[in-house]
């Protein structure tokens, strides 16, 4: 009973395990380098900018943090 409660736990534990690291690939994987998805607000013209790191209608660059 004892012996199989065990089991269970080292299963469990190895299930957490390999979900972390897929997690932690997948996330890796959907990072992209070169395009920022970050919403930001052209300091410039106002402009919601939802994709990149110029705004798409002035022109302007996004600020560094
Ligand atoms: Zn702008």
């Amino acid at each position: 009973m004892s012996a199989s409660l065990y089991l269970l736990i080292i299963i469990i534990m190895l299930l957490i395990f390999f979900s972390a690291i897929v997690a932690k690939s997948s996330h890796e994987k959907d990072t992209f380098s070169d395009i920022n998805t970050d919403e930001w607000e052209c300091p410039n013209c106002s402009f919601h900018v939802q994709v990149g790191d110029h705004c798409i209608y002035c022109g302007a660059s996004k600020q560094q943090k």
